[in-house]
């Protein structure tokens, strides 16, 4: 049986064509990595180095800065440059660490990049797998970016009985989990064991949309022989890999409205967090690099790379044969929900999923008019919102009634069914701000 979710979506058309077929490649480390303090969701992290210093690759170079962090490790070895405020996806100006490559890519001691062997490390206890995973900088790969340890430790009282792996790569052009599942697949399921020791339950099961079919066969026959692990197929929709989506189409659960997943016994990770999971566990590799999908019809030869964090999108581009034609647009992640950017200047960080080069015709956008009040937005949102007035709302200041806003995944459905080119996702972003700093007053106010 196909599953999906109950509510709204909406079908873009899908250009995985272009990098679906093509294996990732992993061209040689760059010359200099510019690497963002912050790559996660809550605090940056602390430079533990200094301007000058010489580093391994895989050598800890940011402590977490909070509860909710994720240290950060150098990805290439040589000498630390500088340590200043760069732009990045994030900002404009974000503390980073920047290191020239020696060319010589010396690791630190104990990392074993030909391991694969992980009955030994599924040995160990959960405490040990979470603070390896929490030391090896591991962060939700598939967008959020949220520190995967954290995640995996369920508030007292809260129960998990099921894991599950997001494998659904529902955004348009996105095809790094893709391949990832065609080519890693045993590390992605021993990094899903590792997964559910931590959390200590006995069920996962692995969402991949329709128009994966070889890696749902894969996938299939690795998880073979594992009890309690199962591969479901879900229809093609956007946005099926939404965490709340997921958990709806395969598990029939409803994550209450201002909740978490493991409000209804569910995490989330995605399949390149798995596989970074047992790169952590069983290899002793930091979290270091990750596979980006760079296509669209500006790039030469869209490609997955299997690039090193810090890395510039010029590089990226470069080892993709250059721009072709006219540049539309430069996205950082999918079209629905990734960062415009104004320059190539800028570096992969750990969520970056895609890189996109638009050309003129796939960045056409219509031009902005008056509501229509047709309702469209209002039929494909999948959280069941009011997108036309929740954008009215914040767009005039007007945010007594914005309290449902909360609920906004920004999955941009809205914003690609409107007919009038309204940029919804934009104002509603801006609303939740607003209506969080408003309630804070308040809060303020009454206490
Ligand atoms: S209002 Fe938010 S959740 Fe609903 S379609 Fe728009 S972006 Fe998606
Ligand atoms: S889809 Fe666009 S034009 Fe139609 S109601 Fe929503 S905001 Fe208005």
């Amino acid at each position: 049986m196909r599953r999906t979710f109950a509510r709204g979506g909406v079908h873009p058309p899908q250009r995985k064509e272009l990098t679906s077929g093509v294996a990732i490649s992993s061209p040689a480390p760059p010359a200099i990595v510019t690497i963002p303090l912050h790559q996660s969701i809550g605090a940056p992290a602390r430079a533990i180095v200094k301007a000058r210093e010489e580093v391994a690759c895989g050598q800890l170079i940011a402590e977490p800065g909070g509860f909710i962090s994720a240290p950060v490790h150098a990805s290439v070895s040589g000498k630390v440059k500088r340590i200043a405020a760069f732009p990045t996806s994030i900002g404009p100006s974000v503390e980073c660490i920047q290191i020239e490559s020696d060319g010589q890519d010396t690791w630190v001691p104990d990392v074993n990049l030909g391991a694969s062997e992980c009955t030994a490390a599924l040995a160990k206890s959960p405490e040990d797998l979470l603070a390896t995973l929490a030391g090896a900088g591991l962060v939700g790969l598939g967008g959020a970016a949220f520190p995967t340890a954290v995640k995996l430790r369920p508030p007292p009282g809260g129960k998990v009985d099921t894991l599950l792996l997001n494998g659904a790569e529902c955004e348009p052009y996105l095809t790094a989990d893709h391949r990832l599942m065609i080519e890693e697949a045993p590390g992605i399921i021993a990094g899903l064991r590792v997964l559910m020791r931590v959390l200590g339950i006995e069920r996962a099961v692995i969402g991949i949309e329709d128009n994966k079919p070889d890696a749902v066969e894969t996938m299939r026959a690795a998880v073979d022989e594992i009890g309690g692990v199962s591969v479901e197929v879900c229809c093609t929709a956007y946005p099926q890999g939404a965490e709340k989506q997921l958990i709806q189409a395969i598990l029939g659960r409803e994550v209450p409205s201002g909740k978490l997943p493991l409000q209804v016994g569910v995490v989330v990770q995605n399949v390149a967090t798995a596989f970074a999971a047992f790169e952590a566990v069983v290899r002793h590799k930091p979290l270091i690099e990750r596979v980006v999908t760079v296509s669209g019809g500006a790039v030469a030869e869209p490609k997955n790379l299997r690039v090193r964090i810090g890395t510039s999108l010029e590089d990226l581009v470069a080892h993709c044969g250059g721009v072709r034609g006219e540049l539309g647009k430069l996205i950082m992640g999918g079209p629905m929900m990734g960062k415009a950017l104004k320059s190539f200047d800028i570096p992969v960080v750990k969520a970056t999923s895609g890189v996109l080069l638009m050309d003129e015709v796939e960045a056409a956008q219509v031009d902005e008019q008056a509501c229509l009040r047709c309702g469209r937005c209002v039929q494909v949102c999948p959280q069941g919102l009011m997108p036309c007035d929740l954008a009215a709302m914040a767009n005039h200041g007007r945010l007594e009634g914005f309290g449902d806003g909360a609920d906004c995944v920004e999955c941009g459905c809205c914003q690609f069914i409107c007919p009038a080119g309204r940029r919804l996702v934009h104002s509603i972003r801006f609303g939740k701000s607003d209506y969080r700093r408003l309630k804070a007053a308040e809060k303020r106010q009454g206490a």
